[in-house]
């Protein structure tokens, strides 16, 4: 095995195979002593494979990362951690798992998400799914963790601070600094202080929203501009959000409620999250929703319906509502579609088209965009939270993730501003080098995209 991909007793070093360069499928190793530890295993969806662009590519497929490097060299990882149950995290684990073998580490939530998609692979009770508390630590292989609670767009997000005797990392997963998540408790400035004393090495960061200003709206703070938003509405409301935003659900829920609307979730990734949360004791008894069945029935001004599909594919609840073809109800004129949601970038033509759909159905439509009040948060830091993180935290190094190009440079150029000393920025395939000093080695794996075919 060549010594330039093989860690020794003095390195440290962060691998990603995916999402560094890009937003979606992330898949990072850490390496230390000859031994892997894999952070995260995900997907992205409705792309192109671009390595075959040649061939007669079509979107809407599923793709992860490439996992040649670690599936040729299995025996040498020694773990895997899920941080939380978004996709781009988690959705590659169930195909992937059978090319690595590990044990999986991760919290309730995640691994209630974890547990279903094994299933439906055939691989329920055949995986060591583990279930790691907050602020506990493990050793894995080489590799100390302690799990950091944060807060985020789902329940459960989870820092973690991976620490070898060569060195120690803050590695963020997704988060944003959010007083009032709805679900699960805020954050506490004191636990990433504390952090802060351990004599961190690197901080591997989020960067999505690293080119906005100022602070992330709170998910606490929509439930008045919903509130408002959709008490003027006369007709049938529906409201296109993520799925896996628990705590929007509960908002949506708890507005329906106020303004004497029944609430029912169309889309099969709603029933999945709210079932999970049940499970994980994240759901609140008296939110209630209606069977589906029965919303075609209620009265128009009695509706409230949550459905998928805010970024406009195909098969999903909004997309068939759009095009007339759903069995629980036909939209009408006077109903409102209100997207508690953002576009992702790469879908715009998708969305632009079901707006067409309901436009010609004479639908009100509504867009976060154009509320009064904030009807969406995103789930990422802005600039300010970095900076305040980065001050806690105080690495000497800075590695930026999660974000293309742009959001990369931003996000290094605010740990200078902050007096990060080392800020590495590079992408996919390149070994970023945290121990024994700082530096990237470029290109040194090959990575790429595969599809993921569901069985
Ligand atoms: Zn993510
Ligand atoms: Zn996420």
């Amino acid at each position: 095995m060549s010594e330039a991909t093989t860690p020794t007793i003095h390195d440290l070093w962060l691998l990603p195979l995916g999402g560094c360069g890009e937003i979606g499928m992330n898949l990072n190793l850490y390496g230390h002593n000859g031994r892997w530890l894999m952070v995260d295993c995900g997907v992205t969806f409705n792309k192109t494979l671009q390595q075959n662009s040649d061939v007669n590519t079509t979107k809407h497929q599923i793709i992860a990362a490439d996992p040649q490097f670690i599936a040729s060299r299995k025996q040498l990882l020694d773990g895997m951690i899920i941080t939380h149950a978004h996709e781009d995290h988690v959705g590659a684990v169930a195909f992937l798992w059978r090319r690595f073998k590990c044990p999986i580490y991760t919290n309730a939530f995640t691994a209630e998400v974890l547990n279903r998609k094994l299933a439906e692979n055939g691989l329920l009770g055949r995986v060591p799914v583990h279930v790691i508390s907050t602020g506990t630590s493990k050793t894995i292989g080489v590799f100390d963790v302690e799990w950091i609670p944060l807060t985020h767009s789902i329940p459960e997000p989870q820092a973690l601070v991976i620490k070898t005797p060569a060195g120690k990392v803050f590695h963020t997963a997704d988060w944003k600094l959010d007083a009032h998540p709805v679900v699960g408790n805020g954050y506490r400035p004191e636990t990433y202080q504390n952090v802060g004393l351990q004599n961190i090495d690197a901080m591997v960061c989020d960067s999505t929203n690293a080119t906005e200003d100022g602070w992330s709206t709170s998910e606490g703070a929509l439930e008045d501009g919903l509130f408002q938003l959709i008490k003027q509405q006369k007709g049938r409301v529906i409201v296109a959000c993520f799925g896996s935003n628990v705590a929007r659900l509960q908002t949506l829920i708890r507005v329906a409620n106020k303004v004497g609307r029944y609430c029912t979730v169309l889309g099969r990734s709603l029933e999945n999250m709210i079932g999970c949360a049940r499970n994980s004791n994240m759901w609140p008894d008296e939110l209630e929703v209606v069977p589906s069945a029965h919303i075609g029935y209620l009265p128009k001004e009695e509706v409230l319906v949550i459905a998928t599909g805010s970024q406009g594919e195909p098969k999903t609840a909004l997309h068939r509502l759009a095009h007339q073809n759903h069995f629980a109800l036909d939209l009408e004129e006077g109903d409102s579609v209100i997207f508690s949601s953002r576009t992702i970038p790469g879908n715009e033509a998708e969305v632009e088209s079901l707006l067409k759909k309901l436009e010609q159905l004479k639908v009100n439509v509504f867009q976060a965009n154009d509320a009064e009040l904030p009807i969406h948060a995103s789930g990422h830091p802005h600039q300010e939270e970095l900076k305040a993180m980065y001050r806690w935290i105080k690495p000497r190094i800075a590695i930026p993730v999660h974000g293309e190009d742009k959001h990369l440079t931003a996000n290094a150029s605010i740990a200078r501003e902050v007096g990060v000393k080392h800020q590495l920025v590079g992408k996919n395939g390149d070994i970023f080098q945290i121990a024994p000093y700082p530096g990237v080695r470029r290109q040194v794996i090959e990575t790429g995209m595969i599809e993921i075919k569901r069985p």
